[in-house]
């Protein structure tokens, strides 16, 4: 058995595990005890956990909470309604389509770690949603759709698919001429970053037509362990791109410290970021979300101007008519026939001639 498998079958995922690696509170014994919800993470992961602070990143993205009963302004049926799984278009179950040349591809449903603010809680936490998840009816739907230009394979976490599985998907996938790229959605190089086995990297290395991306999510700077920059370091030694997809959480991440932070030990960890989502309105998760705005006001406080200009992500809110990104609207103070007034991230202002079309 390989190490991974071994973190797989050693998942921490009862009371009396989690216990071995942190001082549970009173509320959190509480909520793994009284709710009936699927829940679990890595031996790695949980040994990244603070021992003794319930408020503990990483804690609080892993451990059931007593805040999931309360639904304010969740979505009932959330992916239903998000992934317009209610309307006429028809597609197979394992297809999810907002764009017209690129489609969201879901190969499983399990994870190696359960993030209480999925937004695919229904099909991945709480399995109220049962999906046909058929990779090969996806992939012939692919194959029939000729506009289909990029193909993002999620779940679920598609890594924890067998080597033989990924290997299958790809070289299916690459088979297909109108495809131009193959991405992957996976959490592994953090919560499971042994998953980047020598078997894994020969599946995913050698030049090609068709290349592949990978974007994972790291949520905060404490989720970044040695084990992780080694697991990116050999993703790109692959030839395989490595960005980040992080989900703004209330009281995680939603400080300029700990947003900029993160964002600096990304890049120093080779992984590039991609998105900041806003927390999606799937039901039980209120306590996760901000207000909308609170994702554009952070890159302008914590990093546009202030540092990196490759450590700056795009600010989404994902939304069943696809990304749409917010940027923090203070640059641009005003315009005439003549010039652009524009404000740096300082406030200082300065000029550029307009030139007439
Ligand atoms: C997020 C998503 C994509 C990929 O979007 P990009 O902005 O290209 O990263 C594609 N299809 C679906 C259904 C998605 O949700
Ligand atoms: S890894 Fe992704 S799909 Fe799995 S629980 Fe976390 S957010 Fe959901």
């Amino acid at each position: 058995m390989e190490d991974w498998q071994k973190q797989m079958q050693d998942q921490v995922d009862t009371l009396e595990k989690l216990e071995q690696y942190v001082n549970l509170a009173p509320e959190e014994k509480e909520a793994i005890r009284s709710l009936d919800t699927k829940w679990g993470t890595t031996p790695h992961m949980a040994g990244l956990m603070d021992k003794n602070d319930p408020a503990c990143p990483i804690r609080r993205q892993v451990i059931p909470s007593l805040k999931e009963n309360e639904n304010v302004h969740g979505i009932e049926d959330y992916l239903i309604w998000k992934e317009n799984r209610d309307t006429d278009d028809v597609r197979p179950d394992a297809i999810a389509r907002h764009y017209k040349d690129r489609i969201a591809f879901t190969v499983t449903d399990i994870c190696a770690n359960y993030c209480r603010h999925c937004f695919r809680k229904e099909v991945v936490v709480s399995r109220e949603l049962k999906l046909r998840l058929d990779l090969a009816e996806g992939i012939e739907w692919i194959r029939d759709h000729r506009e289909i230009r990029d193909v993002l394979i999620t779940g679920g976490d598609p890594f924890l698919l067998s080597d033989d599985k990924i290997e299958y998907l790809i070289a299916k996938i690459r088979e297909i001429p109108h495809v131009q790229m193959i991405r992957f959605g996976t959490r592994t190089p953090i919560a499971l970053p042994q998953r980047i086995t020598p078997g894994l990297k020969k599946v995913l290395s050698g030049f090609h037509r068709v290349p592949i991306w990978i974007n994972t999510q790291c949520n905060h700077p404490r989720e970044l362990s040695d084990e992780t920059a080694r697991a990116v370091y050999d993703l790109l030694s692959c030839g395989v791109n490595v960005g980040n997809q992080m989900v703004l959480l209330k009281g995680i991440n939603d400080d300029v410290d700990t947003f900029r932070e993160l964002h600096l030990k990304l890049l120093a960890f080779r992984i590039r970021p991609y998105y900041v989502f806003y927390c999606e309105p799937a039901p039980g998760i209120d306590h996760f979300r901000t207000p909308v705005e609170k994702g554009a006001e952070l890159i302008r406080d914590a990093l546009r101007g202030h540092t990196t200009g490759l450590a700056q992500p795009m600010y989404v809110v994902a939304t069943r008519i696809g990304k749409i990104p917010l940027m923090p609207d203070y640059y641009m103070v005003d315009k005439d026939d003549k010039e652009y007034t524009l404000r740096n991230y300082k406030g200082e202002l300065t000029r550029t001639p307009t030139i007439p079309e």
